[in-house]
């Protein structure tokens, strides 16, 4: 690898920093990390303050503020924007007391930042909540050196074709294994509802589930779980993309395939209502494309091309255990005539809040 590729946090002796985080903490210190969505609407920035006291619920926890002009958020003029805790989980690299916070952000006249999609997507899951939605999003990624090349590709030339890597096993099939380990438990010890891992087509791509989850939690979740993933991988030198096409050409992209389902659905002959629901985002196919990558379907275009086990960009098609079409009826649920759908337009990079609510207006609420 030449110099430029190496992260000097990879350089870095970690067990150093373990002496420190041994030191007893205060009883009534608790460090407190602070998380919110940038204003590209896909980084995160994180930030610490100490407690006096060890929060056991949100609200005891204060509004806290940043720099909104350093995040694309606002004018240097008028910088300072809110941050309002909305979601709590325990710290894996800190541990003890310490937390994550997980934060709305709100300009300096209290209305949402543009990139704040959090207030809507809670608005509506509370409309739909006799429904009873659950979420899972099966969220790929892609690990990369810090020249953009991904991690472990040969520098000059490329790996072999696609074909052995998915779900591979083997130091010829699968990169930097630790980072996937790793991160797993930090989410498991954080209370991520983490439910597996796996290699993905391409060499370097890896997946993470989380789910079910119900409601407003999906879009939580899935924030601090990408958190924790850019994080693990810091520490060992290694940078993550969600882009939904890292590689052009014979190489798979990267989605968030989104899963779901009703209570209504999960009953006997729920198959009915989730053919209902198809139905219903048939007509909606070009609304959901807007809300499925930051770019309002930019992004996708260059993964969602009818190639790669993705469906086109330009037409809806739905079927059963079919991994080109927008919608999957997985293969179980078809047999017991109950379950959930999948839906598999969703980019790597898109906002967990506005596709959860998307899916919700139109399957639930019929807006
Ligand atoms: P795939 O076969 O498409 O690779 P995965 O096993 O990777 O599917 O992911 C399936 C996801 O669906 C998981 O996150 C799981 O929690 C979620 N899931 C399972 N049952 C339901 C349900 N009834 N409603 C919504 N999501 C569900
Ligand atoms: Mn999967
Ligand atoms: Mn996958
Ligand atoms: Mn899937």
């Amino acid at each position: 690898m030449s110099l430029l590729a190496e992260s000097p946090n990879a350089k870095l002796n970690k067990t150093v920093l373990d002496k420190f985080l041994s030191l007893p903490q205060p009883d009534n210190k608790v460090q407190a990390e602070y998380i919110w969505i940038d204003g590209t609407g896909e980084s995160l920035r994180a930030k610490t303050r100490t407690l006096d006291f060890t929060p056991k619920s949100l609200s005891e926890l204060p509004i806290w503020n940043y720099d909104g002009s350093s995040c694309y958020q606002s004018e240097g003029s008028n910088s300072d924007t809110y941050l309002y805790p909305v979601a709590m989980y325990k710290d894996p690299f800190r541990r003890g007391n310490n937390i994550l916070v997980l934060c709305e952000t709100y300009k300096y006249n209290k209305k949402p930042t543009e990139t704040n999609h959090r207030l809507t997507c809670a608005e509506v899951m509370k409309k739909a909540a006799d429904q009873k939605p659950w979420f899972g999003i099966e969220q790929e990624y892609t690990l990369l050196d810090m020249e953009g090349r991904p991690f472990g590709w040969p520098k000059n030339g490329f790996p072999g074709p696609q074909g052995p890597y998915y779900c591979g096993v083997g130091a010829d099939k699968v990169y930097a294994r630790d980072i996937v380990e790793a991160h797993y438990r930090a989410c498991l010890y954080a209370g991520i509802t983490i439910s597996g891992i796996n290699a993905e087509v391409m060499p370097s791509q890896w997946e993470f589930q989380v789910g079910p989850c119900e409601g407003i939690s999906i879009g939580d979740e899935l924030w601090v779980a990408r958190y924790l993933l850019h994080r693990v991988a810091e520490e060992f030198g290694v940078c993550v993309t969600l882009d939904p096409k890292p590689m052009p050409g014979d190489w798979n992209g990267a989605g968030a395939h989104c899963n779901f389902s009703t209570a209504s659905m999960r009953v006997d002959n729920g198959i009915i209502e989730i053919e209902k629901a198809i139905d219903k985002l048939s007509k909606q196919h070009i609304r959901h494309i807007q809300a499925y990558d930051p770019k309002g379907g930019k992004d996708n275009e260059r993964r969602l091309t009818g190639k790669h086990e993705t469906s086109s960009i330009h037409d809806f098609s739905a079927g059963v255990a079919n991994r080109g079409a927008s919608i999957r009826i997985p293969r179980g649920c078809a047999e017991e005539k109950k379950g959930y759908l999948e839906d598999r337009r969703p980019s790597s990079n898109c906002d967990p809040y506005k596709v959860a609510e998307t899916i919700v207006r139109t399957c639930c609420l019929d807006e």
